[in-house]
């Protein structure tokens, strides 16, 4: 069966569902979106892109923009980020304060939000945070090779009206000098790379050089990269995606989620429903569907 086919079916199958989850209610703009949207698309080794689905519809990409400034953090500072961030999952949900205290400010990995507060923090520099958010997008747009990827400036003022968590987590971040800059700072460079938009025509593109496909960073850095999405992904779903997607895959509470089948594929699957954990609940299903037809799971 040829890949278009089954994306075709996949995209049928989602939209017959009922049981679709709930979309993110903590910001106006997310608790408006249509939670009937389901797109997905994905780009070959061979250079062709085949997609299905509402596909070319732009969704805020909120934290799969963590993988994004991963890649640049450790662009800038190599491995001394892991003297800062750890790699390990932490069983518990994405915006969880729990651990940083009894852990000393180190967070678990890069993809939880301490995490992921400290990664913008070092990918920040002592840069003005207008600098970084235009590397960010100049490194999506060149990697998607598409210009045509923006901030949308009313997500982001949401999120910093609305980060209470957020701050708390900086804020205990700096306490234990994790954190280079003022927590006002980063947090506005972290919402800000939250509320980037983008298609999953966009996504799986920018995603190609994890698959191997594009050569944007070292290979050695993509490897670890994807062990990281296979592990900690997922929040305390990230057992229950490798199980069932067999892939590395980050998800985001805008109902994004990017998965990576190295050497083979780039794919970005979209759906507003999210489960308890905050995981797009039809994106997830996709994905299952999808490795199961096509065999690409990394477990064989
Ligand atoms: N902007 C969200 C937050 O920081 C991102 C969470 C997510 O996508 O998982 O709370």
């Amino acid at each position: 069966m040829s890949l278009s086919t089954i994306l075709g079916e996949i995209a049928q199958e989602m939209a017959a569902r009922t049981d679709r989850g709930q979309v993110a209610d903590y910001i106006p703009q997310l608790a408006a979106v249509d939670p009937d949207q389901f797109g997905i698309s994905v780009c070959l080794a061979d250079g062709t892109q085949q997609s299905a689905g509402d596909s070319a519809t732009p969704f805020s990409i909120q934290s799969i923009s963590k993988v994004f400034a991963l890649a640049l953090a450790l662009g800038r500072l190599g491995d001394q980020l892991w003297s800062r961030v750890r790699r390990e999952p932490s069983g518990l949900a994405f915006n969880s304060i729990l651990q940083l205290e009894s852990e000393q400010g180190i967070p678990r990995n890069p993809f939880v939000n301490a995490g992921a507060i400290v990664t913008t923090d070092a990918a920040l520099g002592q840069r003005p945070p207008k600098e970084y958010l235009a590397e960010l997008l100049t490194f999506l747009r060149s990697a998607a090779g598409d210009e045509d990827i923006h901030i949308d400036r009313a997500v982001a003022r949401s999120e910093t009206e609305t980060g209470h968590r957020n701050f708390a987590l900086a804020h205990f971040l700096k306490a234990h000098g994790n954190l280079t800059n003022p927590p006002e700072l980063t947090l506005g460079a972290y919402f800000h790379q939250c509320a980037i938009a983008m298609s999953v025509e966009q996504l799986a593109r920018a995603g190609r050089f994890l698959a191997g496909l594009q050569h944007l960073i070292a290979r050695e850095r993509v490897r670890r990269i994807n062990a990281l999405m296979l592990t900690c992904g997922h929040y305390d779903a990230s057992g229950d995606f490798a199980f069932r997607v067999g892939l590395p895959g980050k998800s985001g509470v805008g109902g994004g989620i990017l998965a990576i089948a190295p050497g083979k594929a780039s794919i970005a699957v979209w759906s507003p429903g999210l489960t308890q954990q905050g995981n797009s609940r039809l994106g997830t299903e996709a994905l299952e569907l999808l490795t199961r037809r096509t065999g690409w799971s990394i477990f064989g």
